[in-house]
């Protein structure tokens, strides 16, 4: 059954004219669409992936959204989700409607890294594009520094959520039609949860008036915004609460005089707790909820995944850090110096080959040469 339609009220124009202009044309053009997002799959990947997947789908054309790796069950509610393909499971099926694409959609990620062996196979694709000159795309991202393998690259680092990207990017396609912009109930919910994930359900990065002229659209829409932050946060299994409640209790160290926590976790211990993708979400924000803890790192060991292995250095461990910071104190430089990753101001994240004790040292050793005591 066709969902409600609903007519939003317009808001600013943030994305320049040439880009909306340019994405508009590589959507015109386009009958088969593949979109991609980041690994380890989040609420702003799905929702920006699925929410534009739907967006296109009114349009007339064919989309799939492939994914890099399985994403938590927490967003498995999501409208589409069970249909989104899993590289590491659906790789060949995959390669081949990469293949067919006409246009490729990239959101929430900034460079092919980001996504694994699928940023190998988006690459070899637009290495062979002589041949395949037909085949374009469009990136639309929020993480500082994007790599140049796009048409067109839609990159606002200011902006809280990719999601909330695709929604202006599709106002500001409407305008440029002519169109009144109106969107379904399932592209508003989807944007609805990238806006909301990506923002601590609107308790960072938000604080600005014209997030909440989107929210009020899309609730206008239909978005039960209670029932989403119900299926998203109020959803966690057993083995999950406990793995926090372990994390808090026992494997949490504070350097209190540069305001600093530190959890990790070894593979073993994750082990324990029947460890799947998505259980960690969250923890790294816990110790912030302690008065005057301003950083917060979280890491656990993963295994190398095949297109790591050389940078890998024969490790068959990798580390993931996680780094998150209030205020004016960033992380984002800490974890490119020492953990060869990068991110947000206050939210960055970075890679360790080597087992944990090896990473919480290198932690130990550097962070007071980049916090503040203040
Ligand atoms: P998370 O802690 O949620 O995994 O990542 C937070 C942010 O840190 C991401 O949005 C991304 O910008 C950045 N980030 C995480 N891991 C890496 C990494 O390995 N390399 C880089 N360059 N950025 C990362
Ligand atoms: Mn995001």
């Amino acid at each position: 059954m066709q969902k409600k339609v609903y007519l939003c009220s317009m808001i600013s124009e943030k994305i320049a004219k040439h880009l909306v202009i340019g994405a508009d044309k590589l959507i015109s053009q386009a009958s088969n669409v593949v979109i991609l997002t980041h690994l380890s799959p989040d609420g702003d990947a799905m929702g920006s992936s699925l929410g534009f997947k739907h967006w296109l789908i009114r349009q007339g054309k064919k989309v799939n959204v492939v994914v890099p790796n399985v994403f938590p069950d927490f967003l498995h509610w999501m409208p589409g989700a069970a249909d989104d393909l899993v590289y590491e499971n659906s790789k060949l099926q995959a390669d081949e409607l990469m293949e067919q694409a006409d246009l490729i959609i990239c959101t929430d990620f900034n460079e092919p890294k980001r996504i694994g062996t699928l940023g190998d196979k988006l690459m070899n694709l637009l290495e062979s594009r002589p041949t395949l000159s037909r085949q374009s795309v469009l990136l639309v991202d929020h993480h500082l520094f994007p790599a140049d393998f796009a048409d067109v690259t839609i990159s606002y680092p200011d902006s809280p959520s990719a999601s909330e990207l695709v929604y202006r990017l599709i106002s500001q396609i409407s305008v440029l039609r002519q169109q009144p912009f109106s969107l379904d109930l399932d592209t508003a919910t989807c944007l609805y949860t990238g806006m909301m994930t990506d923002t601590g359900n609107f308790s960072f990065n938000s604080n600005y008036p014209e997030m909440y002229e989107i929210v009020g659209n899309l609730v206008g829409i239909g978005v039960n915004k209670d029932a989403v932050y119900n299926a998203v946060f109020n959803s966690y299994k057993a083995d999950r609460m406990r793995l926090m409640g372990f994390c808090l209790y026992q494997k949490m160290r504070i350097f209190p005089e540069y305001h600093t926590a530190l959890i990790f976790l070894s593979r073993k211990e994750l082990y324990r707790f029947n460890f799947q993708s998505g259980d960690a979400e969250g923890i790294v924000n816990l110790p912030l909820q302690i008065k005057d803890v301003y950083y917060s790192c979280f890491m656990r060991e993963d295994k190398v995944y095949p297109s790591e292995v050389s940078q890998a250095g024969g490790s068959n461990i990798k580390v993931k850090i996680s780094m998150r910071s209030q205020g004016d104190r960033p992380v984002n430089t800490f974890c490119h110096d020492i953990f060869n990753g990068g991110g947000h101001m206050n939210a960055s994240g970075g890679e360790y080959y080597g087992p944990i004790a090896e990473a919480v040292k290198l932690f130990v050793d550097n962070y007071a040469n980049f916090f503040r005591q203040d």
